[in-house]
This record gives C-alpha cells, structure tokens and sequence, in this order.
C-alpha cells in the first residue's frame, strides 16, 4: 500500500521497526488471536505476551544481553526480512509506518515520528497512501480495536477521519 512512499529497498537498508529498544518493549506489534495457533506451529520457539487489555504480542525479554535501555533486540520472526506470510502478519506491522489513533474529536492516521525513509515531499502521494491504509485499517478495527492507540503529539497527523 506504500510503494509510492517506501520502497523496499528504502527498508532493507533500515530495519528499524523490527527491532525494540528494551525502552520500547511497548512498542512491539499486536497478533491476531486467530493467528497464534498457526504461528505456533510453524514457528513453535516464538514467545508471546498477553497485555493487560487482552492483546497478544511478542515476549522478546529473553533476547537482550545486557539490562540497558537502549539495548535493541530482533523481532524473532526477522530473518533478513520478515518471515510471516502475510495473513499471519501483525496488522501493525502492515500499516506502519502509519498508525490509527484516537484523537480527542475521533479516528487519525498519523505518521509514526520514526520512520527515516518515508517520503514526505509529495503530499498528495503520502495522502493517497494513507487513504487506502484507512480504508483497511478500519475494516480491520472493526473486529480488532486493539490497534487503535490513544494519539501522541509526536505522531504528524495525515489524515483526519471522523
Ligand atoms: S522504519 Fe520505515 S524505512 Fe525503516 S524499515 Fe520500518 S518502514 Fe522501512
Ligand atoms: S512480525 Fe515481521 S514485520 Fe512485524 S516486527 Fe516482526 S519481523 Fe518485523
């Protein structure tokens, strides 16, 4: 959905949004319960989490050498590249480098502030991706609220969609 703002290649050079910072543990991305029992059996060594509103996500505790914050480890399914088929693929990870937020007046997509590679000179061509990652976002949302968070003025507002 974003080939017009982020290529490929712009991601195999960064990386940076399948790696947690130990700092960042809450950023990791949301599963679909109907997706643990698949990615269990293909992948029986992954780890997850539940969180306290129900949502499942990765345990990568294990995975750092060291207590420090900024110490990053490796999602487990990145093997140069993410390993997940699509349909088992978080929805989060999908979507980002846009996020849907709740704003005080309704539904945003926003902009994550970390992403290095994505193409902010075309407005009109961000806009227009962004349009179609709403359109399925909120599809998806109706069944999995959970990738709703609550909006951050860090995040650039792209689309507004009350
Ligand atoms: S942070 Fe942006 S450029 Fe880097 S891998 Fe993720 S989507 Fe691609
Ligand atoms: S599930 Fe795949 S895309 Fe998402 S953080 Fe892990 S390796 Fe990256």
């Amino acid at each position: 959905m974003l080939e017009e703002v982020l290529t490929p290649e712009d991601c195999k050079k960064c990386g940076f949004c399948c790696s947690f910072r130990r700092q960042s543990l809450n950023l990791t991305p949301l599963f679909a319960k109907e997706t643990l029992k698949e990615i269990g059996r293909l992948y029986p060594e992954a780890r997850f989490r539940t969180l306290p509103a129900g949502s499942v996500t990765i345990d990568i505790s294990d995975r750092y050498d060291t207590d420090e914050r900024e110490e990053e480890a490796l999602c487990p399914f990145n093997q140069t590249g993410c390993v997940l088929p699509d349909d088992l693929k978080p929805f989060d990870c999908k979507l980002w480098p846009f996020r849907l937020m709740k704003g005080e007046e309704g539904l945003l997509l926003a902009l994550v502030p970390t992403c290095p590679y994505i193409k902010k000179d075309d407005m009109s061509k961000l806009k227009k991706a962004a349009e179609e990652a709403a359109e399925k976002a909120m599809e998806y949302a109706k069944d999995h609220p959970e990738i709703v968070i609550e909006y951050r003025d860090d995040y650039e507002v792209i689309l507004d969609l009350k």
